[in-house]
């Protein structure tokens, strides 16, 4: 075990949390604020190797049988256990978050520490209410049995990492699975926080595992493993990729939650400033938000209104420290990407994309970029195809209903889509024609945690959320007895 590390007053470990112990590796690698980058080394975090790996997919599979040998009811009073600690330490967690990825901390303390909360107490319930099917044919009784499936391994990545992990583990963990979490390497110590209340829960060592280190190494043993059941990730579509050709080495079942490129399609019977003031907020964490409404397609004849609008609410953000509840535009998470916004960016100006606003840094020192609008010179161009993940919003017009449609389905992502509109018809009609996992009309970002949750196309694989999720995390079989024949 290393020694713990303040940050913003909490007392934080780098090292992993192993069978219900702290392990530390060989190897460290530094994680910085990017709230003040040059200045705020934050800590020293474990570099897991192949042999990490293999310790927690050890502990996982021997806590494994006793974990799954529980009833929901006994499980969901650990997972209950684990959502009040939370809610106690919501302070400390949103703290550490703000500091380790920049999130507001505002944001993390009234919305997303609660939502992780939230997750353990509604898959500890759900798991509960997960019935099953019983029913005669052909002279057998026949009924489906849900067993868990054995150690997960969950991966995650850097803009919501409290929120995320617990909204994968809960899952897993309530159908009976052991997990090993990986958090991403730009946003480790919030994981870090909640493995102290793993321990503080009582829950059995080895049930809940968490290890750090780079994807490329321990994320890439973990999804390599033999002794992993299933595999659960969110992040970008290359890794999805990589993973995918581990899980099917293994033949192993794997989801995938990944990138966006969502519309905010707005028709000129909708309340045109609130649209507009929606379209400001996708600027909120700096665009690093994977359901944001990234493409603005607006009716040509309200264009003026909702620019004009857009405009003054976009004028409004305020890009400071996340810790001032003044601040509404986090910075990014690491120089590496704001670097690699700003290709986007300088690639846009030289294809012959207009910036309509923004496009540049506020403070030479600070990992902002302003709110940036880019009006494309065709709907190929790179801003409007491929995800950007920063604080950049493409604008485009159309003339007709079929022709909106027909602009915020075309590029490969189908993660969310946001529509505009008064008239009820065309909400239900607009709504069903956005090719996307979740459509939000006239709203945005509103969760109910019951809801499947996942993408089309290149935004993902399967489904998280509700029985979706407990439904991949077990093996179903079929038990079948010949009526009568036993008494
Ligand atoms: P990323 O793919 O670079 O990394 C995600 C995680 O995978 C990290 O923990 C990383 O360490 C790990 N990883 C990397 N290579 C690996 C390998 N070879 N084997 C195993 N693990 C490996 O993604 P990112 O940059 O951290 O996250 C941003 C992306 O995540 C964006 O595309 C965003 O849209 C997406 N995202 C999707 C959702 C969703 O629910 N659909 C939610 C949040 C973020």
């Amino acid at each position: 075990m290393t020694k713990r590390f303040d940050v913003g007053g909490v007392a934080v470990s780098g090292d992993h949390f192993i069978g219900g112990e702290r392990i530390s590796s060989p190897g460290t690698f530094e994680t910085r604020s990017p709230l003040d980058w040059s200045n705020l080394l934050l800590g020293e975090v474990a570099r897991g190797d192949a042999a990490t790996a293999d310790h927690a997919v050890r502990a996982a599979a021997d806590a494994f049988p006793a974990w799954a040998a529980l009833s929901p009811q006994e499980r969901g009073r650990h997972l209950h256990r684990l959502a009040d600690l939370i809610e106690a330490h919501k302070d400390a967690i949103a703290t550490v978050e703000c500091l380790d990825m920049g999130l507001l901390e505002d944001s993390l303390r009234l919305r997303l520490v609660p939502r992780g909360a939230l997750n353990f107490r509604n898959y500890a319930d759900l798991a509960i209410e997960h019935e099953e099917r019983v029913w005669s044919s052909k002279g057998t009784a026949n009924r489906v049995i849900r067993m868990p499936a054995g150690p997960a391994v969950i991966i995650t990545p850097w803009n919501a990492p409290f929120m995320l992990s617990t909204w994968k583990c809960a899952p897993a963990l309530a159908a009976g699975n052991t997990v090993i979490l990986k958090p991403a390497e730009w946003s480790p110590l919030s994981a870090s926080v909640l493995a102290d209340l793993i321990a503080e829960a009582g829950i059995p060592p080895g049930v809940f595992n968490i290890v750090q280190g780079l994807g490329r190494e321990v994320g890439d043993a973990l999804v390599r493993h033999p002794g992993v059941r299933r595999i659960s990730f969110t992040g970008s579509v290359p890794t999805a990729r990589v993973i995918g050709r581990a899980a099917a080495d293994n033949i192993v079942p794997f989801t995938a939650e990944l990138g966006g490129k969502s519309c905010l399609l707005v028709f000129a019977d909708a309340d045109i400033e609130a649209a507009a003031k929606k379209a400001a907020g996708q600027y909120d964490d700096s665009g690093q938000v994977c359901m944001a409404g990234s493409r603005l397609i607006v009716e040509e004849s309200v264009r003026e209104e909702f620019l004009a609008h857009f405009h003054r609410f976009t004028d409004a953000h305020v890009m400071g420290d996340s810790r001032d509840p003044d601040t509404t535009m986090a910075p990014m998470i690491h120089p590496d990407h704001v670097a690699r916004v700003e290709g986007f960016i300088a690639r846009a100006r030289a294809a012959g994309d207009r910036i309509v606003r923004g496009g540049n840094r506020p403070h030479a020192d600070g990992l902002w970029i302003e709110p940036t609008l880019i009006e494309p010179a065709s709907n190929d161009s790179e801003v409007v195809q491929s995800e950007i993940f920063g604080p950049v919003l493409t604008f485009q017009t159309f003339a007709d209903e079929a022709e909106g449609i027909a602009l915020a389905n075309s590029t490969a992502y189908g993660l969310s889509g946001i529509v505009y509109t008064g008239s009820a018809a065309r909400a239900e009609r607009v709504g069903r024609a956005v090719r996307a996992g979740t459509v939000w009309v006239n709203t945005f970002l509103v969760r109910d945690l019951t809801a499947p949750f996942g993408g089309i196309g290149i935004s993902g694989l399967g489904r998280e959320g509700g029985h979706f999720a407990l439904e991949f995390h077990s093996d179903l079989k079929t038990l079948q007895i010949l009526e009568g024949s036993t008494a």
